[in-house]
């Protein structure tokens, strides 16, 4: 995907510091701050690396723009935190099974 720009990508450590940083940025048409709003959003992983790809729109003027951010480190532990609740999960149900009947 073309839209992907590895050499402008944030790091970040969660999805809140994508909007932080976001609302940071003043618009590049009318300047004003806080003014984009999230359009779109793709997930996008290249060479073992994950990217959060936001399209925006300046909620005044219209104008649009892509950020980029690197999300590996969180995204990765997101995984494992996925991985760790689905196995409480099953061990909860199974528990809650057992009870029932
Ligand atoms: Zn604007």
């Amino acid at each position: 995907m073309d839209k992907l720009d590895k050499d402008k990508a944030v790091e970040v450590k969660c999805v809140r510091d994508e909007y932080i940083f976001i609302s940071q940025q003043p618009c590049g048409s009318c300047g004003k701050i806080n003014a984009y709003k999230l359009h779109i959003q793709h997930l996008i992983h290249s060479e073992n690396r994950s990217y959060d790809v936001l399209e925006t729109e300046c909620q005044y003027c219209g104008h649009q723009k892509c950020f980029t951010f690197d999300i590996t480190d969180y995204f990765q532990n997101l995984e494992k935190q996925l991985t760790a609740t689905l196995k409480d999960r099953d061990k909860d149900e199974d528990l809650d099974w057992n009870s029932e009947t």
